[in-house]
């Protein structure tokens, strides 16, 4: 057996699988439970001390055309009219996405919502969003940590093994370059132990958001500084398969980055429902009877925790003040103002507004955030959902207290920011859009905030079976990818393919590993 390449000599030998999965994500254990009903010997090996990655950080929306919801409801929608709605967004945002697979997931996703139903997991909706032409979204309810946990017992109900704390540090060759194996960490030990493989290896390992290395590579230098959501996300996939002679597409592709408040330590409401499956049906249920304001409310506890705030509430005249009580950046442009917070003090600022600009973002159509057609966030909602980043006062040495910052510095940059507003004096950033002057007290301070690129596009180059693929386009024997690992030149900027892509591709790799040959 040859190895490729890395320090990994005197691995302890582990075990022999049919199929091994790198990543105990969404993709990974939808692999997982599909190899496993098949039939197969399958082991998840998973890097951290839980399973979910940044599938169990997710709002929950599928997008997915033909399902038996729409039908239920006499939506009238397809596949072939989902797939029309993804090459109009491709076309309008001129992404030069992979259109193989785009027409390969469209044709699929239907499929994989009632493959995840099989297993307990339950959906609110279809509710419609603003990129397609019928409803099309599917919500994961009560949360995507539920929807984790039903996966993961269907897994175990199916004899697959999971083991937490063990990374994958490289993938093992045999002489004629076919995957069979991985050498892996187990962390808590320090211990190197080999995993052999009879069927294939399928990496599932998440992005590389959270890899200034790998971004470094692809992107502007300023740009791949900016943190990821999941720290966890560290592009090993990206490695893993490239070191074997995988073809990567779209690296340079990334959502954001954004700015977003620092995450809720508590958790929201949705996250601490038990995961049984009878209470998500329940729940399915409740919130197609209940009135449109419990489910908003739902929706509000999200968008205060992981929703951007809107670019309307600078070009009003919020600004971004630093921890040490001074603007940094013109806050009306991007992404310039998202590359100068990441540069600040612990990578943090605070949004800064008075009382002519809470008013304003108190009702329609001044919203602080939103996910469009579901709900809309007004500054009460972070009142009320976020007191932990959110503080009211009457003057600016308070809220100095609240940034912990010198009360002189903040009332000399509102000062300055006020001057730039009313006598149209240069403002040092270069900001033109101004909007009020910071003078009607009460102030509030929002923060800190962080800016984010949530998830990465890039991914190994895959074909419709899940095989990893040369930049020849030749199979890579023995291993398959999915999920944001192997994204394929998949570009996905509509709502709701994150997470279609990563079951389906989970779904199909696991099948397909599962049926493969097996070489001894
Ligand atoms: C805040 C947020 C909200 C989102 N909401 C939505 C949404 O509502 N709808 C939607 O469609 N998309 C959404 N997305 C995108 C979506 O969540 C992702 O596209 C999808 O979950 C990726 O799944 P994955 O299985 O590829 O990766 P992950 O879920 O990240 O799984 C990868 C796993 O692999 C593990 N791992 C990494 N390296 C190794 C290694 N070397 N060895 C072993 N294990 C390893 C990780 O720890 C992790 O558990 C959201 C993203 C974010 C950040």
């Amino acid at each position: 057996m040859n190895r490729s390449g890395g320090n990994t000599e005197g691995a302890t030998w582990t075990g022999s699988f049919d199929v091994i999965v790198v990543g105990g994500g969404g993709t990974g254990l939808a692999a997982a439970v599909e190899a496993s009903k098949r039939g197969a010997s399958v082991v998840v090996l998973e890097k951290t001390s839980t399973l979910g990655g940044t599938t169990a950080l997710a709002i929950g929306s599928i997008s997915a055309a033909g399902t038996s919801l729409q039908r239920s409801r006499r939506i009238e929608d397809s596949p072939e009219k989902h797939l029309e709605d993804m090459a109009r967004i491709a076309s309008e945002l001129k992404l030069k996405d992979n259109a193989v697979l785009r027409r390969f997931v469209a044709g699929e996703a239907a499929e994989t919502l009632e493959w995840l139903g099989a297993f307990g997991v339950s959906f609110h909706g279809p509710i419609p969003d603003a990129h397609s032409r019928a409803p099309r979204m599917h919500i994961v309810v009560p949360s995507m940590k539920a929807c984790i946990e039903r996966l993961e017992k269907a897994a175990s109900g199916c004899g697959c093994r999971v083991m937490l704390n063990h990374e994958v540090k490289e993938l093992v060759q045999d002489d004629r370059g076919r995957v069979t194996g991985v050498v892996s960490l187990e962390r808590e030990r320090q211990k190197l132990e080999t995993f052999h493989a009879r069927r294939g290896v399928i990496l599932a390992s998440g992005d590389y958001s959270s890899s200034s290395e790998v971004k470094r590579k692809f992107l502007p230098e300023d740009i791949a500084e900016i943190d990821g959501i999941n720290e966890n996300a560290t592009g090993d996939g990206y490695r893993l398969g490239t070191r074997v002679g995988a073809d990567a597409l779209a690296m340079d592709q990334v959502y954001g980055p954004e700015l977003r408040f620092i995450p809720n330590l508590k958790g929201t409401l949705r996250d601490r429902f038990p995961s049984h499956p009878l209470l998500g049906k329940m729940m399915a249920i409740a919130l197609d009877i209940l009135p449109r304001g419990i489910l908003a409310r739902f929706a509000k506890e999200l968008l205060v925790s992981w929703q951007h705030p809107e670019d309307a509430i600078f070009t009003k005249g919020a600004i971004l003040v630093n921890s040490s009580g001074q603007r940094f950046t013109d806050e009306t442009a991007t992404p310039s103002r998202e590359i100068a917070v990441a540069k600040q003090h612990n990578k943090n600022a605070y949004l800064v507004l008075d009382q002519t600009i809470a008013l304003q973002f108190s009702h329609w159509p001044n919203f602080v955030s939103t996910a469009p057609f579901i709900a809309y966030a007004y500054l009460e909602d972070y009142k009320r959902f976020r007191p932990d980043i959110f503080s009211q006062v009457f003057s600016w040495q308070d809220a100095s207290k609240w940034m912990s910052c010198n009360s002189d510095i903040l009332q000399q940059t509102v000062a300055d920011y006020n001057a730039a507003v009313e006598l149209k004096t240069k403002d040092p950033w270069g900001r033109h859009v101004f909007g009020r002057p910071l003078t009607t007290p009460p102030f509030f301070v929002l923060g800190p905030l962080k800016a984010y690129i949530p998830t990465t596009q890039g991914g190994l180059r895959v074909n419709q079976s899940l095989q990893v693929l040369r930049a020849s386009g030749d199979v890579i024997p023995g291993l398959y990818a999915g999920g944001t690992t192997g994204q394929g030149g998949l570009i996905h900027y509509s709502h709701g393919m994150g997470l279609a892509w990563a079951f389906t591709s989970g779904r199909l790799a696991g099948l397909n590993a599962a049926t493969a040959e097996a070489v001894d």
